[in-house]
């Protein structure tokens, strides 16, 4: 466990030194997805500190109490947020990377008064325009920056995107990077175990790797 993760923090470094990029620019998020208390903790002793999960109820069941014992972790939301689901999201995570659409950006900000607790906010962005997936379409991503700012006072830290399955991601990289651009955003999160050396050569500012860290999801080794 702790081999894979030195294995993917170095692959970072050398990624980040390939594309001249600064030492240490890039975050990794360990995405623990499937993955219970007991295969995370090795992990946080090898002295990974952020991570990724993708719905909030299995999030639930595990980071409550390894927050306690670790208070200095922190934790992304990286899967589609459902509105009856956002206090408790906004309670529990400290980055919230799935912001896609009004109702979600007027719940986190009732929210986050209520709970006087704000996570960091990116918006994801529908890179492929792919009907059944989640996000923002990439020529609306402006307007909704704009909104989640202006309606509703949220910072937008950064932009997050999922490129198709079966495509080369790197254009999709290079379009949120624009974006993000455009907008002033500084945080770009992109890049998971298949390709995320490709994605720092992109710009990822934080790059979320899952099975490369804890093995194959459902094919447990111990
Ligand atoms: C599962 C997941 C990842 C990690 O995927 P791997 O291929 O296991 O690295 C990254 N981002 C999101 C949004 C995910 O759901």
């Amino acid at each position: 466990m702790s081999e894979k993760l030195k294995a993917v923090r170095s692959n970072i470094a050398a990624a980040e030194l390939s594309a001249g990029r600064k030492e240490g620019s890039v975050t990794l998020v360990a995405v623990s997805k499937t993955f219970d208390a007991d295969d995370i903790r090795p992990v946080i002793d090898a002295g990974q500190r952020i991570f990724g999960e993708n719905r909030v109820q299995e999030a639930q069941s595990k980071w409550p109490d390894l927050k306690r014992d670790h208070p200095d972790i922190e934790l992304h939301l990286i899967g589609p947020l459902q509105s009856n689901k956002t206090a408790d999201a906004v309670a529990l995570f400290d980055v919230i990377e799935t912001v896609d659409r009004e109702k979600i950006a007027r719940t986190i900000a009732e929210e986050s008064r209520k709970q006087g607790r704000a996570p960091r906010l990116y918006v994801q962005v529908n890179t492929g325009s792919e009907p059944q997936k989640a996000g923002v379409a990439p020529d609306e991503t402006l307007d909704f920056v704009n909104l989640c700012r202006n309606e509703y006072d949220l910072a937008v830290e950064g932009l997050m995107c999922i490129p198709p399955f079966d495509e080369n991601p790197g254009p999709h990289f290079a379009l949120l990077e624009k974006l993000a651009r455009e907008l002033g955003v500084e945080r770009l999160s992109m890049g998971m175990s298949a390709d995320y050396e490709t994605a720092i050569a992109f710009g990822a500012t934080s790059v979320r790797v899952g099975s490369a860290i804890f093995g194959v999801r459902g094919k447990k080794t111990g």
